[in-house]
């Protein structure tokens, strides 16, 4: 197999921004990263003028569907890590990603619930505590990816869960309503979603109600408390993934005519289950909370508590990849810079998730890069242009993968989170007068 050479203005290695540097790919690996000067003469260079190299991106929060394959890849996602689905549906998938323009796939098999679980067609229903035990043990035993945690896990579950889990070499991650992710924590998970659980810590009297109490005027009176809160979660080591573009989606759901450009690639009525009715005054709500829930994570940047990239697509009609850079750059937003967001879908998520091949461009690394115009060093794009996209030594031209996701197989409709999708709009409009 012969070795090629890629370059660009600038390399972002998963750490920093290299200049005059090559990438040398072998088969499906990174050979090495040397300067230009010394690039052997018989190694054919592919150059980028106007573009940054980085690793491929890693989506850590989303929920596959297949159609999601070839735009993930479009816009630079060469790994994702499935945070909830069927246990069997989402292992065949995993078997299957190096056939098909998808991203490699992660999977934490079914999202572990109480009994009844919110999401019935990819959950798996608890009881008590056997039960919970048992579920952990099943669901590492199919050689998962880590344990996911759901909403209605009750409080004394949590320990013995994370305490199998672990035996097992797996990482455990949680959903903390309504218990808090200080007790999560000291329960003994790894990481918390969506900042859920933060409530209960920084205002446990809190009016009652969810939403609006993130947006509630005297929730910025509990600054004192946010940061002795955040002071906790750092002195716990515990691992962050906000998914802001998720919070994002909600107010955005809510205007009329919502991510015109994201529904040409989304089955329409998925789409239509996943949004809202046009309102504004929920819209103006769920901003509110995003800014509150922003800022908080902004007290965990400056904590140094790590902090992962993960976009919660489907939920929200977000588009899969485009939404990874929406929470790059609403993660500077946050506080991080660009190097730091780009570090959060790189190098920063591989070292979570213990997969040292991924989110690096250094020898012995996977081939997976993307090609984007710009300096991200300066800016993360919201909307980016890939120009390239290289996933396991296979070359990918964005344009195409776009266009023929535009097209979605009628299959689509039998896939566990569509089904999902189905129950829960069909249980909300039955219940609308
Ligand atoms: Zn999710």
């Amino acid at each position: 197999m012969t070795a090629t050479a890629h370059t660009a203005d600038r390399v972002f290695d998963g750490e920093r921004i290299l200049e005059n540097q090559a990438v040398l790919i072998e088969d499906k690996a990174v050979t090495d990263i040397i300067a230009l000067g010394d690039l052997p003469a018989d190694i054919p260079l592919q150059q980028y003028p106007g573009c940054t190299l980085i690793p491929g991106l890693i989506d850590t929060h989303m929920h596959f569907m297949r159609w999601q394959g070839p735009l993930f890849l479009a816009y630079g996602v060469t790994s994702v890590r499935d945070t909830g689905n069927d246990l069997a549906w989402i292992l065949q998938c995993r078997d299957e990603w190096p056939q098909k323009p998808w991203p490699r796939i992660l999977c934490l098999g079914p999202l572990l619930d109480g009994t009844p679980p919110g999401h019935a067609f990819v959950a798996h229903a608890i009881t008590d505590t056997d039960s919970a035990v048992a579920a952990v043990q099943q669901t590492a035993a199919a050689a998962v990816d880590g344990i996911k945690l759901y909403a209605s896990i009750a409080a004394e579950w949590i320990a013995p869960m994370t305490e199998t889990s672990h035996a097992a070499g797996l990482k455990v991650s949680m959903h903390c309503l309504p218990h808090g992710v200080l007790a999560a924590g000291r329960a003994g998970i790894d990481e918390f979603y969506h900042l859920d659980g933060i409530l209960a810590d920084i205002w446990p009297d809190h009016p009652p109600g969810w939403l609006a109490v993130w947006g509630d005027p005297d929730f910025d009176k509990t600054w004192d408390r946010q940061r002795e809160v955040a002071d906790a979660i750092a002195a716990m080591h515990l691992v962050s993934t906000p998914t802001l573009a998720y919070w994002d989606s909600q107010w955005r759901i809510r205007v009329a005519e919502p991510f015109p450009e994201e529904r040409q690639y989304m089955p329409a009525d998925l789409f239509q289950w996943s949004a809202a009715e046009p309102d504004a005054e929920l819209g103006a709500v769920w901003q509110r909370a995003q800014q509150a829930a922003s800022r908080f994570q902004g007290l965990l940047l400056e904590r140094q508590v790590p902090t992962l990239a993960g976009s919660d697509t489907p939920c929200g009609g977000i588009l899969p990849g485009q939404s990874l850079w929406r929470e790059l750059s609403l993660l500077v937003t946050a506080g991080l810079s660009p190097i730091g967001a780009l570090r959060s879908a790189t190098s920063t998520a591989a070292d979570f998730l213990e997969r040292p091949e991924l989110g690096r461009l250094q020898k012995g690394c996977a081939a997976d890069f993307a090609v984007v115009r710009g300096d991200l060093g300066q800016q993360i794009p919201e909307r980016p242009e890939l120009v390239s996209v290289m996933r396991d030594g296979t070359s990918y031209a964005p344009n195409a993968l776009l266009q023929a996701a535009e097209t979605v197989a009628p299959s689509w409709r039998d896939e566990p989170w569509a089904r999902q999708f189905a129950e829960h709009w069909a249980k909300r409009t039955a219940a609308r007068p």
